[in-house]
This record gives C-alpha cells, structure tokens and sequence, in this order.
C-alpha cells in the first residue's frame, strides 16, 4: 500500500516522492482510486488526516495529464473552503503537489483587494481555490463563470453551515454544470450537511475515517 501503485501521473508521483510521503493515509487510500476514476466522494474526515491530498491528487492527476491552456474567467476545478487560512493551505497544496505539473493555480478570498484577483481570472486559472462570499462577488461581477468548470469540492462543510454560508453555497451550487464530479468533505455528518451532500453529489463513494 504505497503512492506508486496508485494510478497517478508520473510528475505527481515524483513531487509526492520529494516531500517523503510514502504510504497514502486511510482517507487518501480509499478515496484516491475511486476519484481517479470520476466517481463522486463523501469524505467524513478531520484536519490532519490528509484529506486536502485526497482531493488534490485526483484533481492534479485529471487535468495535468493532457497539456491543456487555462480558460480565461472558466475555471476547471473549484474547491470552496469556509476561511482564507484554510484557502492559502489549500493553494500551498496543489502548488506542492502540482510542482512538476504546469497547471495554473488562484486564490480568491475576501479581505483584501480584489483588482490582483481579477487579473489572475482574467489570465485563466486550472484551479480556483476560493472562499464563498467573495467568490460569488466576482461571479456577479461577471470576473468568474463556472460553465466550464469539472470538478467541485466542498471542504470543510459543516465549519462552512456553521459560518452562514449556506445562502451563499445554494447560489454557488445553482451555477454548477450538471455534469461535473463533486467531492465532500466534513469532519460531521449532522442533518443538514446530509441534505447539502445529497443535493451536491450522484452515488458517492463513502467514506468515515
Ligand atoms: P491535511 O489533513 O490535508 O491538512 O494534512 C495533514 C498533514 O499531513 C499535512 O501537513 C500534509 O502535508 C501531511 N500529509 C498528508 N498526506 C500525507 C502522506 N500520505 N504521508 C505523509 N504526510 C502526509
């Protein structure tokens, strides 16, 4: 049970190789072969337990594996995350993991300026990592279209339910293509995050670790 015989592109592997990962953690074990193939994931998993790779790899491994361009303003993959703390790791992931890849990847998270932003969306982006509000206020200002977009990952939903992010979720939802995978994480199942990943996901592969 080691990354290399996981279905992964060589640049990844070796990027997994400098940073000593050897053994994929249980999340990463059971989620990582049934995203690869396409399929949706409920993951029920903490901080610490590598769930950010366990989404990452998957998406790394799917749109570095053909020599694609960005789209300007249509992002490919988008992983929404309740604070920008959490975004900025997010981004520090795929940067790490995606090293050897030549993927573009943004951060949009409210606080700051918004102009250095624009100007990333407007260059074309493979990766969107964002922060609900401020990613809907570039939605509507027109600086971000999800028309394009083929993987969704919600992290963090219920730290997301408990902010008052659910208004904004259901108007981001709205926008999704419908043929997209999604990929779920929680640390807690309560009702309404069964409700929220019911809505978002088609047969999901499930997983608690
Ligand atoms: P996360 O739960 O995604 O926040 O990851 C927790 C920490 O574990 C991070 O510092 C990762 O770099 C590290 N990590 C994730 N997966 C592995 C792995 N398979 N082997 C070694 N370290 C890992």
């Amino acid at each position: 049970n080691n990354f290399e015989e996981l279905d992964l592109i060589k640049p990844i592997k070796r990027a997994l190789a400098e940073e000593n990962y050897e053994t994929p953690t249980p999340i990463q074990a059971q989620t990582i072969p049934a995203a690869l193939t396409g399929c949706d994931v409920l993951g029920c998993a903490q901080t610490g337990t590598g769930k950010t790779a366990a989404f990452a790899l998957p998406i790394l491994n799917r749109l570095g594996k053909q020599d694609r361009k960005p789209i300007p303003n249509r992002p490919a993959a988008l992983i929404l995350a309740p604070t920008r703390e959490l975004a900025v790791q997010i981004g520090d992931s795929f940067d790490t993991y995606g090293r050897h890849l030549r993927l573009k990847t943004a951060l949009v998270y409210g606080g700051v300026n918004q102009n250095n932003q624009i100007r990333a969306m407007d260059r074309g982006v493979h990766v969107l990592v964002a922060t609900p509000g401020r990613l809907l206020d570039l939605m509507n200002q027109g600086h971000i279209d999800l028309s394009r977009l083929e993987v969704f990952v919600l992290d963090e939903a219920d730290r997301m339910l408990d902010m008052g992010f659910l208004p904004d979720l259901k108007r981001i939802i709205k926008e999704l293509p419908d043929a997209r995978q999604s990929l779920f994480f929680s640390a807690t199942m309560p009702p309404k995050i069964v409700e929220l990943s019911q809505r978002l996901l088609l047969n999901p592969v499930t997983v608690t670790v």
